[in-house]
Order: C-alpha cells, then structure tokens, then sequence
C-alpha cells in the first residue's frame, strides 16, 4: 500500500507516527527545508475547549502514544479588555513552541517518526494522486481543499505577531479582548520562557477593517501591552500572516483523499484553535487506512465543534467594548469564579461551547446575526 503525506506538520507527522505504529510506512512530502521551519510561535492547548477529554495531552499519550512536552502548564488566563482585567484560575490548559525551535511540537513529532521526510519537496497533489494508493492533504491551508471545490470559507484572518524578551510568568498567558484597539479580534501574550514570550494580535478581514493600517493597530496594541505588563520589550523576530483562512471541508475524504489538519477545517474560527484536532484528524485518517475506524465517523465531533466554534465568533463580534468589560468584570465574582472553576477541573466533563452554544444562538438571533 502507498501513502503520501503532503506536509510535515502537526496533522501529517501526526498521520505517519500513527501509520507507522500499524507497520505502514508513509512516504512524506515537506515543502519547506526541515520540520518546523517557521517563524517561533508560542501556541496554547485549552484542555476546557476538548471537553469531555480532561487532559489533552495526557489523552493523546495515554490513547494513542503520541507524545508532546509542553513548556508549561496554565495555571491562569489573564483576560483584558478595554477597562477591566480578570482572570480564569485553575488548571486550563497548556503552552508550547512551534516552527524553528528546538523543542517545538513539530520537532517532538518528528523525534517519534522512523521515516524519512523529503524535504524541498515540489511535488504536487496531482502528481502524487497518480502514484500513491491513498493521499493525506496535511498541507496546512484550505487551498487544495478549495481547489478541489470541497471548502467553505467563513473568514480569513490578519495576524501580526513579535517574539520579544522581557520578564514572563511562564503558566500566565494573556489575552486581551479590546475592540477599539483591535476591531472584532483579539491579541495575546504567550510566554515561553521567563525571558521570551510572543505578541499577537489576529483580526478577521471585514470590509471594515481591511480600510485599517495594520501598523496603527499594531502600535496601540503594543503600546498596551507595555502598559499592561508594565515593561518594555525587545523585539528580536516577527511575523505577518496575510488571508488566513478559517473554514472547514464540505466532506472530509474524496475518494482516496483523506483532508486532515487545517486542509479539513480544523482551525476553530471562535478562539483560533486547531492543533489538538490537527492532531487527531491525523490519527483517524492513519485509522481509516489500517482499517480501525472510518473517517467520515471519527470526525464527527469536529465539525459540531466548528459549528459551535462559528457561533462563538459571531457572538463574540456582535459584543461592544463596554459588554466585555462587563464580562471580564464577572470573570472575578465569586459566584462565576466557582462555576469556572468547576468547569475548568480536570474532573468536569462538561463541555462547556457546546452547552453555552444554545444561549449564544438565541443572542446571535435576538441581534439578527446569521449563524
Ligand atoms: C499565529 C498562529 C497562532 C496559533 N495559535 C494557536 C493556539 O494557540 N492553539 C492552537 O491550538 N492552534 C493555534 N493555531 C492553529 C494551529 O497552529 C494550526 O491549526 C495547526 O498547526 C494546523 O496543523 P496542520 O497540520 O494543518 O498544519 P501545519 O502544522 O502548519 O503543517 C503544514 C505543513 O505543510 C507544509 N506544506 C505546505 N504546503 C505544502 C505542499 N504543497 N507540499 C508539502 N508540504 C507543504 C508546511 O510547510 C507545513 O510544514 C495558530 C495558528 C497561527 C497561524
């Protein structure tokens, strides 16, 4: 049997890990020249958002012996917004690295995988298609997909972001929620080390917005993020990803074509994340190859967790400033900080988008927005 990965990322390495695993070896198609060759970016797992899994990295060890070190547990998430700060406290989730660093996930992937990956690879899905039994598009866009006709696209994205050294919390990431400052989207602060952290900001490309001069939007929030972290950075890398695109795959396998990772549509547009569902949409393609468990079914769950994720989005663009500050206000009051706290133990199996999903559809309807 031949199988061709395109793309050694985090659903293609994930694919031939779990391929390999079952004694098929892969061949690995990677464009670029080693794994993980991108700008360094500290990314976030949210165990809460992957409900009812407790711990998503204990589960993909435990379940499907995938190993990932992060760099740090989340021990709280410091929200800001306009005029307030709050906090959600408790065991949330995890930070790692990825692209050009030592220990990113990619990196830890690739230590877990015997076959060699052919690097500066020019090969194109076409070509593949006439030489391989079965083809994993794990190229990480929605560009084949949409080729193919198989995509629909619900926005795309501007992302600006810095590395920077100054002084971190390594378990405290923040995430600020301020629309005068980044209209309908949102900026980060991921530390990964106590020396290194990495400034975002992510705002989706309306018509509004797209008037906008990304260096004025990029200087305030900057400038905020000083304020708010009370120091001054050094700057020492950067980046800018232009029409990222958030949308996900009408079916996910054409024929022999198994779409995985973001080629599926596993970026959830509400928060911007996709790398725990990259992963898994790797495993159940590799799964659907050895004859464990059909794709078409294992992904189930990820299309409703899109669909919630999209309605989460246009609630979240239907707020005004001063609604947010009300909520992060809350986020401190006893009464919700007991209720988070339970929904963020690692004993609550409650699937907290899918059960404030309802709610948020009847705001989304109250204010004419459609889903
Ligand atoms: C700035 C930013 C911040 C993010 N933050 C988070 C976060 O905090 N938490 C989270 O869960 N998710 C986050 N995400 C999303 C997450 O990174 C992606 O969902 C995940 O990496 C997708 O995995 P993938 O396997 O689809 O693609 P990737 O891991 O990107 O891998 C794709 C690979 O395919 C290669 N490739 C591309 N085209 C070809 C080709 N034609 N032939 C061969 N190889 C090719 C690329 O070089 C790359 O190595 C973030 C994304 C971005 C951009």
């Amino acid at each position: 049997m031949k199988i061709a990965i395109l793309g050694a990322g985090m659903s293609g390495l994930s694919c031939a890990i779990t391929l390999e695993k079952h004694g098929i070896i892969p061949t690995i198609f990677e464009k670029r020249n080693c794994v993980g060759d991108r700008f360094v970016n500290a990314e976030a797992m949210f165990s809460l958002l992957d409900r009812p899994i407790k711990d998503s990295l204990q589960f993909l060890s435990k379940n499907y012996d995938i190993h990932l070190k992060p760099i740090s547990a989340v021990n709280k998430l410091v929200v800001h917004s306009k005029k307030q700060i709050g906090s959600i406290d408790g065991k949330i989730g995890y930070t790692n690295v990825r692209g050009r660093y030592e220990n990113s996930y990619e990196c830890q992937l690739e230590k877990q995988l015997i076959t060699k990956i052919n690097f500066n690879s020019t090969c194109e899905y076409e070509e593949v298609c006439k030489n391989f039994d079965y083809v994993i598009l794990a190229t990480g866009d929605g560009e084949y997909a949409s080729h193919l006709g198989n995509y629909k696209c619900d926005l795309t994205c501007t992302i600006r972001g810095v590395t920077v050294e100054g002084k971190f919390v390594t378990d405290i990431p923040h995430v600020w929620f301020n629309y005068d400052v980044i209209p309908k989207g949102y900026a980060w602060a991921i530390p990964f080390s106590e020396k290194e952290a990495n400034l975002v900001i992510a705002y989706p490309d309306y018509p509004d917005n797209i008037k906008l001069d990304i260096n004025t939007i990029w200087e305030k929030f900057y400038n905020l993020a000083c304020k708010d972290l009370n120091q001054e950075f050094k700057i020492t890398d950067k980046f800018e990803i232009t029409k990222y695109m958030m949308g996900i795959c009408n079916i996910p396998k054409i024929d022999n074509t198994y779409f995985v990772g973001n080629c599926f549509g596993v970026l959830s547009p509400g928060l911007g994340f996709g790398q725990f569902a990259s992963i898994l949409t790797g495993i159940y393609s590799a799964y659907d190859i050895c004859g464990i468990g059909k794709y078409e079914e294992l992904v189930k769950p990820l299309f409703k967790n899109y669909n919630h994720s999209l309605v989460l989005r246009k609630f979240l663009e239907s707020l005004k400033d001063n609604d947010l500050d009300f909520a992060i206000k809350n986020l401190d009051n006893k009464l919700i900080d007991k209720i988070i706290d339970m929904i963020c133990s690692t004993d609550s199996k409650v699937n907290f988008l899918e059960g404030v999903t309802p709610l948020m559809k009847l705001w989304n309807n109250y204010k004419n927005i459609k889903d």
